[in-house]
This record gives C-alpha cells, structure tokens and sequence, in this order.
C-alpha cells in the first residue's frame, strides 16, 4: 500500500478471538505487515461509549478485561502498549468543536487490544483510544472521521474496531449458518460502502435491510463510520467471513 496509511475498519468478534480457530484471526494476524508500521495507533472502539468524545492520555494503556463469563486464560492476556499524550492533544484539539475531552486514566478495551494484540503482538507502537457516541448516529461518526484524518499524514494509523453485523441475542454459540437477515444487511452495506454513497449510509438505519436487527444498538457500527470518514476515497474490503451464526467479521480499508 501506499506511504499514507489507510484509515481501517476491523470487526473484533469475540473476547476469545485469539484463541478461536477462525478465518478472522488469520486475518487479522497478517494485517500488521500488510498494512506497516504506523507511529502511532488511535483506535475507535465499540466498547468506550460515552456521551461526548473522549480520547484517552496514559504513558502506558492497562489492559482492561470488560467481558464476564469467559474462560480464565483470556483475563491472563495483557496488551500493554505505550500511550501517546501528545497524539491524544492533537485529537481531542481536531475534536474540539464536539465537546471532546481527555481522559487521562483509562487503558485499553478490548475492542481496542483483542485486534491489535493479533495485528502487532509486540505492543511497541503508542496506542490511543477514542469513545463512540451509540445514540449519536452515522453521520456525528463521519464527522469525527473527518476531523481527525489530518492524522493520517503524520504516520498514524486509524482503525475503528466493531462488528459488521452485532446482535448478541442472535449469536449461535454452537456456530450454525448465517442466517438470511444478516447477509441482506451485509451485502447493502457492502454495496453502498464500495459506492461511497455517504447519504445512504448516513440514513443505514431506515434504508438497509434488517438494520435493527443486525444492530439493535449501534455501537459496534459505527466504528465503521469514524474510518469510512478519516480515510480515502478507495474502498477495499480486506476480508469477509461470519463466526458464531450471524457475527460478521467483515474488515475494510479506506485509503
Ligand atoms: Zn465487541
């Protein structure tokens, strides 16, 4: 890929993601050397839901276990990556004009290091973390996107970090077929992803196909958004696959 480094969407599955033997993980495990090594990582993940932006300021990210009920080898897994205080200056300035503050004491969720401890294991490169705003909708994520792809330039990467189709009632544990709901979801986001049809995408909710109930909430969508809206005008899907029924995986690249 080019010197600028797309801004990237992931899908982060299940806490247990290093553990299972799934098509995502493999994918994830070589997208570090496929995308390089950037300065710095700002991660928008779907498990920092806050009502007004925030990024995180530490010299070193805690890893933070936010899952109850899974098996005790995955709260031994630590992903201690450096902070980046003045990356996270810079962020929350680009944010200014939506409230956006610092948070100077939280480490890393696990949408932020489930997928990073599988793109750089060695957790050398600083990582800083942005909130999502779940009521706000597609268009406030576009926005934030824009606003911080000035960052782009200087080396760091931006990933938002989610699920491509999310419904935790629905997930088969047992690993059955996708069911039909989810790939109609997925194919016209695909679709008017490819042909960055940003109204489209903005008004998902009312124009896809069982969007509520691939998202009864939309927390882990838009993510999604905040990438689409810092990167480029060339979009790739990286990979596509579905775990668990209908937990889609999906990644792409905006470069
Ligand atoms: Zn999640």
């Amino acid at each position: 890929m080019s010197s600028m480094l797309p801004a990237v969407f992931v899908s982060h599955g299940s806490p247990t993601l290093p553990f299972d033997d799934v098509p995502a993980r493999d994918f994830l495990r070589g997208l570090g050397a496929r995308l390089g090594i950037p300065k710095a990582v700002l991660v928008a993940s779907a498990h920092w839901d806050t009502p007004s932006p925030a990024v995180n300021s530490v010299a070193r990210n805690a890893t933070i276990h936010d899952f109850y009920g899974f098996p005790k080898p995955l709260y031994e897994l630590r992903y201690e990556a450096p902070g980046a205080p003045v990356l996270a200056g810079r962020a929350a300035s680009l944010l200014a004009g939506t409230g956006a503050s610092i948070d100077s004491a939280r480490g890393l969720d696990h949408g932020a290091w489930v997928p990073l401890m599988l793109m750089y294991p060695q957790a050398d490169i600083p990582v800083i973390q942005l909130s999502v705003q779940s009521g706000a909708g597609a268009s406030h994520h576009l926005a934030l996107g824009r606003a911080l792809a000035p960052l782009r330039e200087d080396g760091v990467l931006i990933l938002g970090s989610g699920g491509f189709v999310h419904n935790l009632r629905a997930i088969d544990w047992n690993g059955g077929a996708e069911p039909e709901w989810s790939r109609a979801f997925a194919k016209w986001l695909h679709e008017n992803l490819v042909a960055r049809d940003e109204a489209a995408l903005a008004d998902y909710r009312s124009r896809a196909p069982f969007a509520a109930q691939a998202h009864p909430t939309e927390e882990h969508l838009v993510p999604l958004f905040v990438a689409y809206g810092a990167g480029g005008a060339a979009v790739e899907r990286l990979h596509s696959s579905a775990t668990f029924g209908s937990l889609r995986m999906d990644a792409y690249a905006f470069a």
